[in-house]
């Protein structure tokens, strides 16, 4: 069995536009970022332009303590592309701050994983330079 480890071939490179660019400056300085709205206090991801709670603009962009625990998982073994590796174990994890994101599982055996094991985010940098977020059990 090998360990679980961070993505390979055509993994599709995003676009940064207005809405999602503080997302991915975050992810290539070492920091998960989330937006909290200012009226309600909502948390929410992916990028918004207003408020799923309450419908407020005020959004404002915040640094996650990028620890949460297990919502959900899969495991892949048939894969989007045949270029990627597998297996590969996408999550659905609750952060901290209440909010939810998808990333997959690394450092760990694919039948280690549990709902509800703490986790923590790591960052890789591929060689082009895209910086993608993962999750380690903690
Ligand atoms: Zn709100």
């Amino acid at each position: 069995m090998t360990l679980l480890r961070p993505g390979t071939g055509d993994i599709p490179r995003p676009v940064p536009g207005p809405l999602s660019r503080p997302w991915w400056d975050g992810c290539a300085e070492g920091v998960l970022r989330f937006q909290r709205c200012e009226d309600c206090g909502a948390a929410t991801h992916t990028p918004a332009l207003m408020c799923a709670s309450c419908a407020s603009r005020r959004l404002e962009w915040t640094d996650s303590s990028g620890r949460g625990e297990i919502y959900s998982w899969t495991c892949v073994w048939r894969p989007v592309t045949p270029t990627m590796e597998v297996p590969y174990v996408p999550l659905i994890v609750t952060m901290e701050e209440g909010w939810w994101m998808l990333a997959n599982l690394v450092g760990c055996q694919h039948d280690e994983v549990a709902i509800g094991l703490p986790v923590e985010v790591e960052f890789h940098r591929f060689d082009d330079g895209f910086v993608l977020p993962y999750f380690h059990l903690a």
